[in-house]
């Protein structure tokens, strides 16, 4: 048997952040996950100056060998209505490959590695955990994504609460194709669905390009994904010759019905967690952060890893995100008039830029997140 102080399952964002946190810190910890990196994640790739910030990571350095896309605004619209270009003078977010991005954060994270094998089997002992009958650890920390083997086993009931499927897929274009694509590089598009379900998107990234769909999951999410990709289509937004079979994947909005984060020698993370913003859909970013804010309060609890010593990490993350709450489209209004409104404010420029964009999507009055007392960047 092999010991670690902590062991964390799942190399993605959420789990490289709070491995890397852990090793400056001084502790043993080994990072387990089922690929073998550098490995595709389904992820449109945007990320915010919020995830640059929490990150700690120079973009210019990692753009030496790595595909970083300046986008400088957004074009938006209802499917098949007018569509808006909200423009700025300055990059305003930046697009990356997962299958790069995953792989540098992860070897920067200086944790110890085991890839290339699921999790298969977790026992609790009377001090901590045994992993696959091999790796001994006081602390687990579930970071395996929507089907995160630590989450599952905190939660073995398919638990409530909106879950977000997506599709999308990511080409390195030809020339040609190139030609022939009419999204600007620096100005991604948003199709939103007319009832504020989901939306797809159209992301140029240098010489790729990530066409992608996600929306609340209903038994109707195949034929919204058919839709838009006979609207990309008809519109010529996109080549004729993408691939017709697309990878998905599912993941779940923060909102009323969320998981625990914390148990008896666990704490969940990002997607594990189930963190995505229940507006955008954006998960990067939490996972990130409460990768930091997990690995904060492990090493506050000194040593400890009961359960109350662990819960001001779900403390944290209620102070950074509110408290879970339904979205607004769920609350109290007629889906008729949702969708109604929707349409007319989308059409607002005003509505699109300040509140749409900057504050649903880029969080521009998400205050910078504290660690340790010192600003994340
Ligand atoms: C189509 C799509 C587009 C998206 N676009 C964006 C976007 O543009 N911007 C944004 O901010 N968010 C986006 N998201 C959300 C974002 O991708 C996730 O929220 C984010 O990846 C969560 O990070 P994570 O580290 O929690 O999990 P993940 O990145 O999913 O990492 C989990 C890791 O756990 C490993 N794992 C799983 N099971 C096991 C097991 N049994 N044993 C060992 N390892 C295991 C996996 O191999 C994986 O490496 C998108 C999501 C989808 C589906």
């Amino acid at each position: 048997v092999i010991r670690y102080d902590a062991v964390v399952v799942g190399g993605g964002p959420a789990g490289s952040s709070c491995a890397r946190d852990l090793v400056r810190a001084g502790a043993a910890v080994l990072v387990l996950d089922r690929a073998v990196f550098p490995r595709d994640k389904c992820c449109a790739g945007w990320i915010t100056p919020h995830v640059v910030a929490a990150l700690d990571l120079d973009l210019a350095a990692y753009g030496r060998g790595h595909v970083v896309q300046p986008i400088t605004g957004f074009a938006t619209s209802v499917v098949g209505g007018r569509e808006i270009a909200t423009t700025y003078d300055r990059p305003i977010s930046h697009a990356i490959r997962r299958c790069e991005f995953d792989h540098y954060l992860l070897d920067r994270s200086g944790a110890q590695l085991r890839l290339g094998a699921p999790v298969r089997h977790l026992e609790r002992t009377g001090t901590g955990w045994v992993v696959d009958g091999e790796i001994e650890t006081p602390v687990l920390i579930g970071a395996g994504g929507h089907f995160c083997p630590v989450a599952r086993t905190l939660h073995p009931a398919r638990d409530a609460g909106p879950v977000v499927a997506a599709q999308e897929c990511e080409v390195r274009m030809t020339r040609s194709q190139a030609e022939r694509c009419a999204i600007d590089p620096e100005l991604p598009a948003l199709y939103f669905c007319p009832d504020r379900r989901g939306y797809g998107w159209c992301v140029r990234k240098g010489d790729f390009l990530n066409v992608g769909f996600g929306r609340l999951a209903d038994g109707e999410f195949p034929r919204h994904v058919a839709a838009f990709l006979a609207f990309l289509h008809r519109e010529r937004k996109v080549p004729p010759d993408l691939p017709a079979k697309w990878p998905g994947h599912a993941y779940r909005l923060y909102a009323q019905k969320s998981r625990a984060f914390v148990a008896d020698g666990v704490l969940l993370v990002g997607d594990a967690a189930g963190l995505a913003h229940p507006i955008s859909g954006e998960g990067i970013l939490t996972a990130v952060e409460s990768g930091r804010l997990a690995a904060r309060a492990l090493l506050q609890a000194n040593g400890g890893s009961a359960r109350d010593a662990l819960a001001p990490y779900a403390a944290m993350l209620e102070a950074r995100y509110g408290k879970p709450a339904a979205p607004f489209r769920d609350r109290w209004l007629p889906p008729g008039l949702v969708s109604w409104l929707g349409q007319r404010l989308m059409a607002m420029p005003w509505f699109v830029r300040r509140v749409l964009l900057e504050r649903w999507f880029l969080h521009v009055d998400l205050p910078r997140l504290e660690l340790a007392g010192s600003h994340v960047g």
